[in-house]
């Protein structure tokens, strides 16, 4: 590690023009004020439909520490953090979120637990109340369940606000998944990790750009990348469902047997039919889900495609 060390911080951009000042603002005067790193700011614009590019790119033609990644069109938000983590050139990466809910102060202690000895800086956040109840509550029952079916443990309330060490970062680039779970991906790594507590804030300005379904979707990429559990499951309940069968075969057996034939029973038929219809159905769509990413991974498409980048004294 060099005296004064250079620290990338990579944020994405999707449609946050009006907090580009409010972004610019915050994070100069946290790096202006601390002289023990140098600083570079790599600013993803992720396919934004306002005018979050034309800010940026204002932002970059006056500051030398800022660049500017313009992606082809919205990749999404893991997409766009890798880009930034790709075009980082820092001995340590910290990914930020646009919208100030991770506050930039808390760069200054990550950094002195990195230079300490940590590769990873982790950031939790020790209290959710700025989400919704629903929220809350969907994001514990995702990390219990995720935990409990995966053999990685992702820790509980931590984003994607981190310090980490190039090491860690040269690991992370490793990784060729294209469906890219970040929180997943920088738990698979490891490497010597440090915790910080923080509260998180609320957005500055604007919405979040996650809905519910949005959420959803992104909780099963989460279980789909890193446990097989779910493909395996059926196995387990279809050896179930056949023992019970064979049970109550012998014992319908023994009692045509004893009381002849009973023709009543539609009820009862109907009942399982429809119950073991849906239970297939269901394991074809545990199917479906993993074979889709096989499909997508085995594409081999790249993660993001980038248009330009923006820098100072450069057109
Ligand atoms: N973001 C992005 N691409 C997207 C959606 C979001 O780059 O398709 C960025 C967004 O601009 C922000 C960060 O990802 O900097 C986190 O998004 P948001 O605040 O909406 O998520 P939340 O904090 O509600 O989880
Ligand atoms: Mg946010």
């Amino acid at each position: 590690m060099t005296p004064t060390p250079l620290v990338s911080i990579v944020s994405p951009f999707y449609n946050e023009g009006q907090g580009v000042d409010l972004y610019y603002r915050s994070v100069t005067e946290f790096i202006d004020n601390f002289p023990q790193a140098r600083f570079e700011v790599i600013c993803v614009d992720d396919g934004s439909r306002d005018d979050t590019l034309t800010r940026l790119k204002d932002l970059a033609a006056r500051d030398g520490r800022f660049r500017v990644v313009e992606l082809s069109r919205n990749f999404g938000k893991e997409a766009a953090l890798t880009a930034g983590i790709d075009f980082a050139c820092g001995e340590a990466v910290i990914p930020l979120d646009a919208d100030l809910q991770d506050p930039p102060e808390l760069i200054a202690d990550m950094i002195s637990q990195w230079q300490a000895g940590a590769d990873v800086v982790v950031a939790r956040r020790n209290d959710r109340s700025v989400d919704t109840f629903l929220k809350r509550k969907s994001a514990e029952w995702f990390y219990r369940l995720h935990n409990r079916m995966s053999s990685l443990a992702i820790p509980e309330n931590v984003g994607d606000f981190r310090l980490m060490d190039r090491a860690a970062v040269d690991a992370l680039k490793q990784l060729p998944e294209q469906e890219r779970f970040m929180k997943g991906l920088f738990a698979w790594v490891g490497f010597r990790t440090t915790t910080l507590e923080y509260v998180r804030r609320e957005r500055s300005v604007g919405k979040s750009k996650f809905s519910g379904w949005k959420l959803w979707n992104f909780a099963l990429d989460g279980i789909t990348s890193f446990s097989t559990i779910p493909l395996r499951i059926w196995t387990y309940i279809g050896l179930f469902i056949a023992m019970m069968s064979l049970a109550y075969a012998a014992f319908i057996v023994a009692r045509t047997l004893i009381t002849g034939v009973d023709v009543p029973g539609y009820a009862s038929l109907i009942v399982v039919i429809l119950f073991l219809g849906s239970l297939q159905l269901i394991s074809v769509g545990v199917l479906g889900e993993y074979i889709g990413r096989i499909y997508i991974e085995s594409k081999r498409r790249p993660k993001y495609l980038v248009r330009k980048v923006y820098e100072k004294n450069q057109s």
